[in-house]
Parts: C-alpha cells; sequence; structure tokens
C-alpha cells in the first residue's frame, strides 16, 4: 500500500485533504468505528446513530469510487477500541509508505495523532480545508488586536467571500439586521411539519447495535429523523430553502410549546460531518435572497451564523486550545443538576428544552443559550460539566464549535473573549420569547417566594455574587443602576431567595 487515508466520522466529505493526490489503484482509505469515540462523554444515542450510519453510506460511496475501504465495526473481531488502535493496527497490517489524516475537529484527538507523528514520521497531517477561514487568515485576522470581537470578523469574512456586498457595500446598507430577527411567534403561526426522512437499512441495524452498546446513555432512539447521506441532506436542505427560510429571521430566537423546530433548518449535523458544504449553503441563501424569495434579514442571518459565528468560534477554539477548555473565570464549582439528564423539574422552559434535547438531540441556540445555558450562568454550575453535557447530548456539537460557544458564550468562563458581557436574564425575557410560562407551575410574576420563577432570584443574584466582575462593564451599566435603585429590603429578599434555590439545587432539590 502506497498511502494509508484514515477518515474520521465527521469527516465525511468527497473533498477532504485527505483525499487529494489519492489513487484508488494503489492506496487504501481507513474507517473506523470505536467505543472510546461514543463514550469519552456519553453521547446521545440518536447522534452515535448518526455518525456511524453516515460512516457506513460514506464508506459505500468510496467504493463506489472504486477505493478499497477497511471499514471497521463497532463489533469487529479485533477491535481495539480506539482511532490510534485501529491505526496502528492497519499500519502493521499494510505497511504504507505514507499515512494521510485530515487535522481532527478536537484538541484531545490532534494531540493524540501529534505525539505519535514522533514514531510514525510516515504521518502526515493535512489542515482541514472545508471551511472560509482557515488558520493562517484567523491568526493574520486576530493579530494584534485586543479584542476579538466576531462582527469585525464576520465584516472582514464578508468581503473577503463577496457574501451579500453591493461593491464594497453590505447588501443593504447594513452588515447585520438581528434588531428584526428577535420576533416572538404569534399566536396562530404555523410553522412548517418538520421533513420526516425514514430510516433505511443501514439506519435500522445501527439503531439494535447502539440500543445494545451504549444502553446507558441518556436519550431515545425513537424519533430518529436526520439525514445519513449527502442526498438526504440535500433534501432537508431544500426543504428548508422552500419551506422556511423566509420566516427563519423573523422566528429564529421565538419559542414555543410543542414546536421544537420553529422555522430552524436542522442541518447543521449534517453540516458539521461533511454532508453539506458551508459554501454551498451560504450561496443557496444569497441566491435565494437576489431572486426575491427570502428578505434579506432572514438571509443575512443565517449568513451571519455560517460564516460568521462557525467560522469564528473555531478560530477562537484552535487558538486558545488547550487552555481554553480549562477556563473558569467566575470560580463557578456547582454540580450540573442531575434533572439536565431527565427533564425532572417543574421549571417548564426548562422540561421542555431538555425534553425535546433527549427525544430529538436539538435545542435551537436561544434554548441552549437563554434557558439551559442561562440556567447554568446563574446557577454557577462548573463550565466542564455543562460543556460535557452539551458535547454529549446535541446531534451538531464537535468539540471545535460546542467548546467556544457553551464555555466563552454561555458561561462566560473565558473572561469576555468571545462576548463583550454575559448572557444573563431573568424569567422576564423567556416569557417575552416563548409561550411557557402560562404552563408553568411558577409564576414569572414572582421574584421571591415558594411560586416564584427560580429565574427571577438567581438572575439578580447572579448581578449580586459578580458586581466585581461586571459593574464596571459599560454594556451591564442599566442593570446596575436598575439594582442600585431597588430597595434594600427587596435587593436582601432576593439574595436570600437566590442562596435558598441553590442550596436547594446543592441537596438535590430539582425545583
Ligand atoms: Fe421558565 Fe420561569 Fe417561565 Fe417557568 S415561569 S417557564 S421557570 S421562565
Amino acid at each position: 500500500v502506497r498511502r494509508l487515508i484514515m477518515l474520521l466520522g465527521d469527516q465525511l466529505s468527497p473533498d477532504m485533504s485527505s483525499l487529494q493526490g489519492a489513487d484508488p489503484r494503489q492506496d487504501r482509505v481507513l474507517m473506523a468505528e470505536v467505543m472510546a469515540e461514543g463514550t469519552y462523554v456519553p453521547h446521545h444515542p440518536q447522534k452515535i446513530v448518526f455518525i456511524l450510519s453516515a460512516m457506513r453510506h460514506f464508506a459505500a460511496e468510496l467504493r463506489e469510487q472504486g477505493f478499497t475501504v477497511d471499514y471497521i465495526e463497532l463489533d469487529a473481531a479485533g477491535n481495539s477500541g480506539t482511532l490510534l488502535g485501529e491505526l496502528e493496527r492497519a499500519r502493521t497490517k499494510h505497511q504504507p509508505e505514507q499515512i494521510v489524516l485530515t487535522e481532527p475537529g478536537e484538541w484531545r484527538l490532534l494531540d493524540v495523532f501529534q505525539q505519535q507523528q514522533a514514531d510514525w514520521p510516515e504521518l502526515e497531517l493535512r489542515e482541514d480545508t472545508r471551511f472560509y477561514c482557515d488558520h493562517a487568515t484567523f491568526a493574520d485576522w486576530a493579530k494584534g488586536r485586543k479584542q476579538l470581537r466576531m462582527e469585525y470578523f464576520y465584516r472582514q469574512m464578508r468581503r473577503q467571500s463577496g457574501l451579500l456586498m453591493e461593491d464594497d457595500q453590505p447588501a443593504g446598507g447594513a452588515w447585520n439586521f438581528d434588531a428584526d430577527n428577535r420576533k416572538a411567534l404569534p399566536a396562530g403561526e404555523q410553522p412548517p411539519a418538520p421533513l420526516q426522512l425514514s430510516d433505511d437499512q443501514t439506519v435500522s441495524a445501527v439503531k439494535q447495535l447502539v440500543a445494545e452498546r451504549f444502553p446507558e446513555h441518556y436519550g431515545s432512539l425513537e424519533a430518529f429523523n436526520y439525514p445519513v447521506t449527502r442526498a438526504a441532506a440535500e433534501q432537508l436542505w431544500a426543504y428548508f430553502l422552500k419551506h422556511a427560510l423566509a420566516q427563519f429571521g423573523d422566528y429564529q430566537d421565538a419559542m414555543a410549546t410543542g414546536e421544537p423546530f420553529l422555522y430552524h433548518a436542522r442541518i447543521a449535523a449534517a453540516l458539521n460531518i461533511g454532508l453539506l458544504s458551508p459554501q454551498r449553503l451560504c450561496l443557496d441563501v444569497q441566491a435565494a435572497w437576489q431572486a426575491g424569495e427570502v428578505p434579506l434579514n432572514a438571509a443575512e442571518g443565517f449568513i451571519r451564523q455560517i460564516l460568521g459565528w462557525r467560522e469564528y468560534v473555531r478560530g477562537i477554539y484552535w487558538r486558545y486550545m488547550p487552555e481554553y477548555a480549562e477556563r473558569n473565570h467566575l470560580g463557578n464549582q456547582r454540580d450540573l443538576p442531575e434533572f439536565y439528564w431527565t427533564g425532572k423539574t417543574r421549571m417548564r422552559c426548562m422540561q421542555a428544552a431538555i425534553d425535546q434535547t433527549l427525544e430529538h438531540a436539538y435545542a435551537h441556540h436561544i434554548q441552549r443559550l437563554m434557558v439551559t445555558g442561562n440556567f447554568a450562568l446563574l446557577a454557577g454550575i462548573q463550565p466542564k460539566q455543562i460543556c460535557d453535557w452539551y458535547l454529549a447530548v446535541y446531534m451538531d456539537a464537535f468539540d471545535w464549535v460546542e467548546l467556544p460557544n457553551t464555555l466563552g458564550m454561555v458561561m462566560h468562563a473565558d473572561g469576555g473573549l468571545l462576548g463583550s458581557k454575559p448572557y444573563c436574564a431573568s424569567g422576564q425575557y423567556i416569557r417575552r420569547m416563548s409561550n411557557y410560562c402560562g404552563d408553568c407551575h411558577y409564576r414569572v410574576q414572582e421574584q421571591t417566594g415558594a411560586k416564584a420563577c427560580p429565574f427571577n432570584a438567581l438572575y439578580w443574584h447572579f448581578i449580586m455574587r459578580h458586581a466585581e466582575d461586571f459593574s464596571g462593564n459599560p454594556r451591564m451599566a442599566m442593570i446596575y443602576r436598575n439594582f442600585k435603585r431597588m430597595a434594600p429590603a427587596k435587593q436582601d429578599a432576593l439574595w436570600e431567595w437566590g442562596e435558598q434555590l441553590l442550596a436547594r439545587l446543592d441537596a438535590g432539590d430539582a425545583l
């Protein structure tokens, strides 16, 4: 064998850098399903089904192109259980002149393979070229800047890509139309029914395997509805363009009981494993806007997620890892409450976000940021524990994208590298953006007492306990002014009630 090319579970694109220059007659592809990758956090069973099924389909696609693929199934005899172990076995068997791997999307794995290069000089690690922004471009942009704000990075990426640009000016005269994208879902507004994809034989077989091998992982297999082939991913994408993109902007922050998907595309998982490309998505959305099919606030809002946030958090990840993962700027030490794994709490918003997560391995960005994330921030949960939870339960969560979003944006644990202020909010935000509060055990208007919405006192407790961190922050000034105007007795009552709620959490009470 001339070249042994290893492909990982999120590297399922025909244009992987590791496949560049490959010759099916002399080279061999290695793909391996291993227990270690399914268990280093307890991944949602649907996520394991998704990745293993898509890997099996991609192996078939490569074989059709004439490649010889060594495909190691999870329960194959002799499976060592780790990616390095499988590469070692294949190396011994085939004695390749060269081993090629595109850099993994996790520092943890990159480190493993980089260390191995000392013993295996034939191992070549190539940059992952499936992004708009390569490592050197991000480093250039970041060099010499005091603050790495997404908004400025995004503007550079707009200019560099030419997306939504008119000459050198942003289309519509503004870079960002977020102010139009914060509407709650009006009563009677009916989002499109999600496209149903049926299980093929591969998915059925893998579901059985996952049920047997990962019985203790949280999350149901029942409602699996994700694309595991390029064709199915295309179908899901076309459905979004036709039925949801036009309203995506307006309602992207809305939350509603019984509507887990609203106008969201649900394509992040397929995108992150390589079944769709970011360039293709952005060009399609731009074309839909140019054709007058969708408004600019929807097109810009979508493109900003892909071209802006997604590329930006990846840049942050590779620039600051591995120390980034250890950051805990606010000194949080509280354990993640058990109800994150079960949804068994009386807080309706938390229950809705967690229940749909267990059922679909999905919640949209505002549920993640302003409900489950906001609660973790207010309650002072240890960043590592909440980051591991997000990594485990969401279909689209891979370390490079999940970690900065959770540790930085949700938990403000990076000290403000990602966000210039923490995304903390009381129950009022959730009331405004959802219809959850009407069905809740708690009353969102009450601040203290047995029936008061826990987000309220926890919010003020957070504001008080971190006054030193945030009272000088201009973006928090109004909050601290409001706080100062509050009667001291009320401040004391909020502090006391917050203390009680935190003590109950520590005692295992699910609130
Ligand atoms: Fe959530 Fe509070 Fe509203 Fe209940 S009242 S749904 S806990 S925000």
